[in-house]
């Protein structure tokens, strides 16, 4: 562990892990009222002047891309499909030497009329939220009998040559855990690939309970009763998700096991919100504050100084299991994933 950030290059941390992967959050709001996300009534958004301009996103990524080494950036949100600069952000952060990889995770809804918009602009790959693959659950879980919508999306994601197209399932226990199977088999049938999460605690109700939560465990086995899954050979590196051979292969299945099997030790995430904060982890409980910096005129250096301090005290992991734990008051929803 050496004492203190470089003045220059990329954004390590005082573990020697080094953030290369940039997700920003373009806003807090959400078209869904997902269960485990936020009440039906929604949330305190953040007010407009409270929220980064698109300049000021395209900025602060530039700064990352062009002097803190980011070689990929993911949108996420709330849902970064309602932002209306959506594409030309991405126009502008494709544009950007080196040219990072650019993705996106949505819930899908309106993924169809703007794929191809989106993917002109230079988004390779997506993420779509997809909980279940029955109507009426659907309607239970997100507050909105949009199932189809979310179909369309994955759908016009793939004809839109956006790939891979990975979707993003939750398991809740008495709630959608017999689907495991389900939502492999159409994953398979449709060639997107699929990973299943385990509930994190990020909840704007700070309702989690680890007794409803689904553990990677629980899921392979489901898993295991109607596929063959064997390790995959492929490098895991820093990806969150532990992948496995579906039937011999090549299909892959993944497991996001934040919980159960953490993989804080390679972590090379760092985080932007809307309202343009950084968060050295999802977990994190302090933040660093850019838009202030930015507004004040402050000039790439100093933003990039900034950014490596803020990288620079990250912990060693999300400390669930630490009786010491306190969930973040920031939600997952304003948070992104
Ligand atoms: S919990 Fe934090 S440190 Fe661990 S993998 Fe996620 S972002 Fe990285």
């Amino acid at each position: 562990m050496s004492a203190a950030p470089g003045t220059n290059g990329v954004l390590v941390d005082r573990y020697g892990r080094v953030a290369r992967d940039l997700r920003v959050s373009l806003t807090d709001k959400c078209n869904l009222r997902c269960t485990y996300c936020m009440p039906a009534e929604g949330l305190p958004w953040l007010a407009g002047p409270e929220l980064l301009t698109d300049e000021e996103i395209v900025r602060l990524v530039r700064v990352a891309v062009e002097r803190l080494g980011v070689t990929e950036v993911r949108f996420t949100g709330g849902e970064p499909l309602i932002r209306p600069g959506l594409v030309g952000i991405v126009t502008a952060v494709a544009a950007l030497r080196p040219r990072p990889r650019i993705s996106l995770t949505t819930n899908g809804i309106g993924l169809d009329r703007l794929a191809p918009a989106l993917s002109a602009a230079g988004l390779d790959r997506v993420n779509v939220s997809l909980d279940t693959l029955d109507a009426d659950r659907f309607t239970r879980l997100t507050r909105r009998p949009r199932l189809d919508a979310v179909l369309a999306g994955l759908a016009g994601a793939a004809a839109a040559g956006l790939s891979p197209v990975k979707i993003n399932s939750v398991l809740m226990r008495g709630v959608n855990e017999d689907e495991a199977p389900a939502l492999l088999r159409f994953a398979l049938d449709h060639d997107y690939q699929l990973r299943i999460i385990e509930q994190m605690p990020l909840d704007a109700q700070h309702g989690w309970d680890r007794s409803t939560m689904v553990t990677a465990e629980e899921i392979l086995t489901s898993l295991r009763t109607v596929f063959d899954l064997s390790p995959d050979p492929a490098e895991r590196g820093a990806a969150p998700a532990e992948t496995w051979l579906v039937d011999g292969g090549p299909a892959r299945v993944g497991v996001i096991a934040s919980v159960t099997r953490p993989f804080c030790g390679d972590c090379d995430r760092t985080r932007l919100t809307a309202d343009g904060q950084v968060r050295a982890c999802l977990f994190a409980t302090e933040e660093s504050d850019l838009r202030a910096a930015l507004r004040a005129d402050a000039d790439d250096d100093e933003l990039a100084r900034r950014w490596r301090t803020a990288m620079w005290g990250k912990r060693a992991g999300h400390g669930i299991d630490d009786p010491t734990f306190l969930q973040p008051t920031r939600p997952m929803s304003a948070i992104g994933g």
